[in-house]
């Protein structure tokens, strides 16, 4: 159609354009409604193969939930050994595939979707491994959910080899099951100053609470006074992040509203969307991660902390 409409001059045709962009030219096609912006949002944590879920079902579940850029965590590969706990950490516990199908993903979706690299931190050639998906373009190192104390060789290794690729580390902390001595991780923190650090699951969400004392108690309900070992870690060290996801996110940011609109702007440099939840609907009920866009969205102070948290955060730390 626009082959057939002569041009008359640089001018009408400038403002020609601008009104077909706006959808706002008068008759015929031009007329059609141009759908409102919806502001973008990066989610940090989905997994390629979510028990069992299809590739064409995650794409629309990303979809249904407005991501406009997903970041997929790998697991490390299958091996049968106490860091994975016998095998029980295979695939994340969570059928998670790994660096091959997430980087293959990734490169079939370019722009919605990039990668992490990961493995297990004491299995034979991990350093190699997630070397080389690092120079694939990995955007950090992750998810790390193994049987393996925070300052062990292993996990070290880790630390330094994000730090000569310049890229985050992503951890589940989870009470004697994934990443032990979360209470010394600050002689980490300390030890490798220019590698951020992002807190994620269980244990790092119920130690927002300076009363959080039976380590057992994955998911503690009710008011949450601060001060808490997770909150001091976010205050005191720059490169310590947390991500929003899964249901440990969710819970820690509606048991106490009042505490989650203080810490939401007390740590709006530092906190970062992701959804992590292995639904089929991208909504509703069983979807953990549209429910925490909704959360960020009535809790957060202002509209600069909301797009902080669903997008500027993760924009600046990964470069995306
Ligand atoms: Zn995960
Ligand atoms: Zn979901």
């Amino acid at each position: 159609m626009q082959n057939t409409v002569v041009i008359e001059s640089r001018r009408d045709f400038l403002a020609t354009s601008g009104l077909a962009m706006l959808g706002l030219a008068a008759g015929g096609q031009g007329s059609q409604q141009t759908p409102p912006l919806s502001p973008p949002i990066i989610d940090i944590h989905q997994h390629v193969g979510y028990t069992g879920r299809p590739d064409a079902v995650l794409l629309a579940h990303q979809r249904a939930m407005g991501i406009t850029r997903t970041i997929l965590l790998p697991a490390g590969r299958p091996v049968t050994t106490a860091t994975t706990h016998q095998g029980t950490a295979n695939g994340l516990q969570a059928q998670a595939l790994g660096n091959e199908a997430c980087a293959d993903f990734a490169r079939r979706h370019p722009g919605a979707y990039v990668f992490g690299a990961n493995e297990v931190p004491d299995a034979q050639g991990a350093r190699q491994e997630i070397e080389r998906y690092l120079k694939r373009g990995a955007v950090l190192i992750g998810e790390q959910k193994f049987g393996i104390e925070c300052d062990a060789p292993e996990m070290q290794r880790l630390y330094q080899l994000a730090e000569a690729h310049d890229v985050p580390v992503l951890m589940h902390w989870q009470f004697k099951m994934y990443n032990y001595g979360f209470e010394r991780f600050h002689k980490m923190l300390e030890k490798y100053p220019k590698v951020s650090f992002i807190g994620h699951a269980q244990t790092w969400w119920a130690n927002i609470d300076k009363q959080h004392a039976d380590q057992s108690v994955l998911y503690p309900k009710g008011p949450v006074t601060r001060g808490g070992l997770t909150d001091r870690y976010l205050s005191d060290y720059g490169n310590m992040y947390g991500d929003l996801s899964a249901g440990s996110g969710q819970n820690a940011l509606t048991r106490d509203e009042d505490f989650t609109r203080d810490f939401l702007t007390r740590h709006q440099d530092k906190l970062l969307y992701g959804s992590d939840c292995n639904d089929h609907d991208g909504g509703g009920p069983k979807c953990i991660g549209a429910q925490t866009i909704a959360v960020i969205r009535r809790l957060a102070q202002t509209p600069a902390i909301e797009r902080k948290l669903l997008f500027d955060n993760a924009s600046k730390l990964f470069r995306l």
